[in-house]
């Protein structure tokens, strides 16, 4: 057997890593100078480099081990499923039982009118298809012209042209010409950076109603849908004021508007329910879903898709529309393994009832922090937001990132991964993390944070 048990020393690993490997998001120079940590082996909740140092993962990689790493289970049904039948695609009426009964599975977890899905290889693929999925859905209905979606700026819904469209990254926009036709973005319920003298309460509502201003300024008889992730994971885990989401909910039943959930992070035990939708009262029509669908094990992706929207497509012929590995079997086969883990050990249960509400008081307790604004978490999604000067709620003058990316640096040190995004610091564990997990990670957390503010403070970037 090929194995890659056995590898180059680290500094051999890097020069042909940077000679031939282009990275996402990515900055090839800084990189190829730098050298990328050569991950090597993770276990529970640990990653392993090639030096053989420790890391703790806090972003269950990107968002998507949920039930953590090194579950043996997952790869026996894998290899169970390539013995067996390693490929079949799902075109031109032909079927196979790994998709039947992931198809059913998530027919029951879902939210009651989702009983349909349409499978992708991830989350950018499974937006794609959204876009398509709806304009279709308004055509068959007789309404062409139902065809722009609303978005949000700061969302995130992937990298393909239609999953960075949707997605309201500037600099995402800013190479390959995006976004596409009939994509237009609201701001973002981001009441720290965003929310002035306004009340969280009064803010979700201003926001919230962009939407509805919008509606007004296309005409109803213009829009297919608004997307948006249940709390915005990329951008920062924004987790909305309690308002928003009611007016939203609202305004998509008062207009004619198809409400997309992203939940590709916010789905499978991220916040405490099933999926994001439940936690934040909505009822979408169409919900994608990837990540923690297999934890990450194999890549899968979907759609699920209302009973309205799904009978309605099935009525109007071919849907012209597929990916080669739409459901594909292995993939399949792991996403049951990991819902049935998911289901048996009571993860959800676990991070609703038991770890989520410590990990949620030890966390809110990091904004006593001098360096720490605001400390946001629901389930197991949190953020901080550094700032120099917390009553003002004021950024950096040295500019976005300036302690977010420094104090990304200090945890890697302290063997945490802790994202940035900008000045916001953001954790995303395992699920099974357990409560000592939780006391392990602050702790590095704060020494983080504490390295954090000493070298603000000698660089002169702070008082
Ligand atoms: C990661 C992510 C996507 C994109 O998923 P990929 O599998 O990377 O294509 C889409 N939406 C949200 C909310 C995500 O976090």
């Amino acid at each position: 057997m090929n194995t890659i048990a056995n590898h180059l020393p680290t500094a051999e690993l890097q020069a042909l890593d940077a000679a031939h490997h282009m990275h996402p998001f990515t900055d090839g120079t800084a990189l190829a100078q730098k050298g990328a940590r050569v991950i090597t082996k993770a276990s529970g909740v640990t990653l392993t480099d090639s030096d053989g140092i420790e890391i703790m993962d806090a972003m269950a990689g990107l968002w998507c081990v949920n039930i953590g790493y090194g579950r043996a289970e997952l790869a026996q049904a894998a290899a169970a499923q390539m013995t067996q039948l390693p490929y079949y695609n799902t075109f031109f009426q032909t079927t196979h039982v790994p998709a039947i009964a992931l198809s059913k599975r998530l027919a029951e977890l879902a939210p009651a009118p989702l009983n349909h899905v349409f499978y992708a290889m991830g989350g950018s693929d499974a937006n794609d298809t959204n876009v398509r999925l709806v304009r279709h859905y308004w055509a068959a209905k007789g309404k062409p012209d139902k065809k722009v979606i609303i978005a949000r700026k700061n969302g995130y819904h992937g990298s393909t042209m239609a999953g960075a469209s949707l997605g309201g990254m500037k600099p995402m926009h800013a190479q390959g010409g995006l976004p596409i036709a009939d994509i237009v973005h609201i701001d973002q319920p981001d009441w720290w950076a965003e929310g002035g003298d306004l009340t969280p309460v009064e803010f979700g509502l201003e926001r919230a109603r962009q939407l509805e201003a919008k509606i007004h300024e296309l005409g109803e008889d213009k829009i297919a849908a608004f997307i948006a992730e249940p709390i915005q994971g990329a951008g920062g885990v924004i987790v909305p004021p309690d308002s928003y989401w009611p007016e939203i909910q609202r305004i998509c039943d008062a207009y004619d508007i198809l409400l997309i959930a992203d939940e590709v992070i916010c789905g499978f035990g991220r916040t405490g329910n099933w999926f994001g939708s439940q936690t934040m009262g909505i009822r979408p029509d169409i919900m994608t879903i990837a990540k923690g669908l297999s934890s990450g094990y194999a890549p899968i992706g979907g759609s699920l898709v209302s009973d309205k929207i799904a009978n309605t497509v099935a009525d109007a012929g071919d849907f012209n529309h597929g990916y080669t590995y739409s459901g594909h079997p292995v993939s399949c086969a792991v996403a049951l393994e990991n819902l049935r883990i998911i289901e048996e050990e009571k993860l959800i249960e676990n991070v609703r009832d038991v770890t989520g509400p410590y990990l949620a008081e030890k966390w809110a307790q990091l904004v006593d922090h001098p360096l720490v604004g605001e400390a946001k978490i629901v389930g197991f999604m949190g953020s901080i937001a550094l700032t120099p000067d917390k009553a003002a709620r004021a950024g950096f003058a040295a500019g976005s990132g300036t302690a977010g990316l420094r104090c990304r640096d200090r945890c890697f040190a302290n063997q945490l991964v802790m994202r940035h995004v900008g000045d916001r610091m953001i954790i995303s564990p395992p699920l099974i993390l357990n409560k000592s997990g939780v006391d392990k990670m602050l702790a590095r957390a704060v020494k983080s944070l504490d390295e954090t503010l000493a070298a603000l403070l000698a660089e002169g970037l702070m008082k």
